[in-house]
C-alpha cells in the first residue's frame, strides 16, 4: 500500500568506496553553505540540497524512509527538506512554509528557535561548549538544582544525557541498583525509547519481537488499569520474580495521547508502596509543560520515585535528558559515582539551553498556555466532530498533547496528507494513520490554531 516515489529522477550512485579528497570537499562544501546567510543562499545551492539530501537518504540513511513520509511521498515535486523555522512555522529549503502541528513530537515546546534558548545556546558555545571530564562544570550543578527545585516532592538528585531511551536506561539502572531486584512492570502500547534497555519496557510486538531476548522479567499489562500492575506485582511476587520499578507514562504520548482514569496514579503510588517498588514516572514527553502542568503527574498530585526527562527539557534547542529521584535512593550512587556516566551527556551548552528553558517556562507559563489552548483545540475539534461524524470520532488529550481519532487508519492517512497539501505538518504515516497527534509549540498563536483548523475544515469538505 506504500505509495511509490514519483518524479523524482535522481540517478542511483555508484557503490561508495573510500575516497578522503571527495569527503574533504563534499563536508567543505556543506560548511560553506552553512555559513553562508540565509538571503545570500542562492536557488541553485537550494536545489542542490534538495536534491542532494533526497539522493544522501536514499544511499547512506534509509531508503525506507523515502517511502514512508509524507513529506516525499505527498509532494510533488522535491521533497520537503528541513532547513529553518521559527515559533510554529517550518521552512522548507525551497521556501515553502508549514504551520508546525506536530512540534516534533514534543520537542519544540517553547517554539522553534526560542530568542532567549538560541542566546544562552550560543553565548555558552562562545564560552566551552564541552566539559574538561575532570573539573567540576558549574551548569550542570546548577540545572540539577533547578529541576530539583521544579520537580514534585522531595526530588533532589539527577543524571543528565542526550536522548530520552538514555533517561530511561539509567532510570532502570538505578532502580537496580537500589532496590537489588531485578524485573519492571511497564504497560501495553507504552513508549519509552530504542535503546535495548527502554526497548525491554516498550509495549509493541514490532519492535521488541525481532530483538529477543531483552532484559528479562520485564511485564507488560493495560495502561490505565490499576489492578493490573497490582495483580501482575502479586504474580511476581507469588513466583519469586523480584521487581524493582513500575515505569508508566503519566499520559501516552506515542500511543496516541491516551489519558489514565483519574485513580491511576494515586492508586500506583499506594501499590508501589505496598509492594515496596520504585514509581518511575516517564516524563519524557509529558514533561515541561506539555499536558497543561508542568510535570504530567501534577494532574493528580504524585510524587514518583524516579522521573525521566527529554524532549522539550533542552529547549528545543540542544539533545538533553535526565532522570531524577530523591536523596534517599540517589544514595545507592554514591559509592560508586562512575557506576553511571556519560561523556556528552549534561555538556555545558545543553545545560546552558537547558536552563534558559526552564526561564522561558515558568515566565512565560507554558504550561497554563498549553492548558489554555488545549481546551480551545478540542472545543473546536469536537464541534467539528459533529458536523463531520463519518470523518472523525473525537479528539483526546490534555494541554497540547493531543489526538484526533479517525474511523480508518486510511481516512486518517487522507487528512493527515490533506492537511499535508494545505500547508499543515502533522504526524500519521501510512502504516498508522488511524489517530493523529495535534501536539504543536505550546506557544502558538491563536491565529495559526485557528488557520489550522479552517485548513482542516476544508481537508474534510474535500473528503465529502
Ligand atoms: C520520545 C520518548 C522517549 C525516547 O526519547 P528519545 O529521545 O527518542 O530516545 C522515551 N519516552 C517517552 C515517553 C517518549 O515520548
Amino acid at each position: 500500500m506504500n505509495k511509490p516515489v514519483e518524479n523524482k529522477n535522481f540517478s542511483e550512485t555508484a557503490p561508495c568506496t573510500r575516497n578522503i579528497d571527495e569527503a574533504l570537499r563534499e563536508a567543505s562544501k556543506m560548511v560553506n553553505l552553512i555559513k553562508t546567510p540565509e538571503a545570500d543562499v542562492s536557488d541553485s545551492e537550494r536545489q542542490w540540497v534538495a536534491e542532494s539530501t533526497y539522493q544522501n537518504f536514499a544511499n547512506h540513511i534509509n531508503k525506507g524512509f523515502l517511502e514512508y513520509r509524507k513529506s516525499v511521498t505527498e509532494t510533488s515535486d522535491f521533497a520537503l527538506t528541513d532547513w529553518q523555522g521559527e515559533g510554529s512555522i517550518l521552512r522548507d529549503v525551497l521556501g515553502r512554509e508549514y504551520i508546525d502541528m506536530l512540534g516534533g513530537f514534543g520537542l519544540y515546546s517553547p517554539g522553534i528557535r526560542h530568542p532567549k534558548i538560541v542566546a544562552a545556546a550560543k553565548a555558552q558555545l562562545d564560552r566551552s561548549p564541552q566539559y574538561s571530564q575532570e573539573m567540576l562544570d558549574p551548569l550542570r550543578a546548577h540545572l540539577a538544582k533547578v529541576i530539583a527545585k521544579l520537580t514534585p516532592g522531595d526530588i533532589q538528585y539527577g543524571f543528565f544525557a542526550n536522548s530520552g531511551t538514555e533517561a530511561v536506561d539509567g532510570a532502570m539502572k538505578l532502580a537496580k541498583l537500589y532496590t537489588g531486584k531485578s524485573g519492571f512492570i511497564s504497560t501495553l502500547k507504552g513508549f519509552h525509547g530504542k535503546s535495548l534497555g527502554a526497548l525491554s519496557l516498550l509495549g509493541k510486538a514490532v519492535y521488541r519481537q525481532p530483538l529477543l531476548p531483552l532484559l528479562n522479567n520485564v511485564h507488560q499489562v493495560p495502561y490505565g488499569d490499576a489492578d493490573a500492575i497490582e495483580e501482575a506485582l502479586r504474580c511476581a511476587k507469588e513466583v519469586g520474580n523480584d521487581i524493582a520499578g513500575v515505569v508508566v507514562e503519566p499520559i501516552q504520548g506515542e500511543a496516541g495521547a491516551i489519558e489514565p482514569p483519574d485513580d491511576y496514579w494515586p492508586r500506583l503510588r499506594e501499590i508501589c508502596d505496598k509492594y515496596e517498588v520504585l514509581l518511575i514516572a516517564d516524563e519524557v514527553q509529558t514533561g515541561f509543560g506539555r499536558t497543561g502542568k508542568i510535570f504530567g503527574v501534577d494532574h493528580w498530585n504524585v510524587t514518583p520515585d524516579i522521573m525521566c526527562f527529554g524532549k522539550a527539557l533542552g529547549g528545543g534547542v540542544i539533545a538533553m535528558s535526565g532522570f531524577f529521584s530523591t536523596a534517599k535512593i540517589w544514595k545507592c550512587m554514591e559509592p560508586n559515582p562512575f557506576m553511571h556516566t556519560t561523556t556528552t551527556g549534561g555538556n555545558p551548552v545543553a545545560c546552558a539551553a537547558a536552563l534558559a528553558a526552564v526561564t522561558v517556562l515558568v515566565e512565560e507559563d507554558l504550561a497554563g498556555q498549553a492548558a489554555e489552548k488545549g481546551e480551545y483545540i478540542k472545543k473546536k475539534v469536537n464541534e467539528l466532530q459533529q458536523r463531520y461524524p463519518q470523518i472523525l470520532n473525537g479528539i483526546r488529550g490534555r494541554g497540547l498533547l493531543l489526538g484526533m481519532e479517525f474511523p480508518t487508519d486510511e481516512i486518517g492517512y487522507k487528512v493527515a496528507s490533506g492537511l499535508f497539501s494545505r500547508g499543515v505538518l502533522t504526524a500519521g504515516t501510512l502504516t498508522n494513520a488511524q489517530t493523529i497527534r495535534i501536539e504543536p509549540a505550546l506557544t502558538i498563536s491563536y491565529e495559526l490554531i485557528d488557520e489550522m483548523l479552517k485548513r482542516l475544515e476544508d481537508t474534510f469538505i474535500s473528503l465529502g
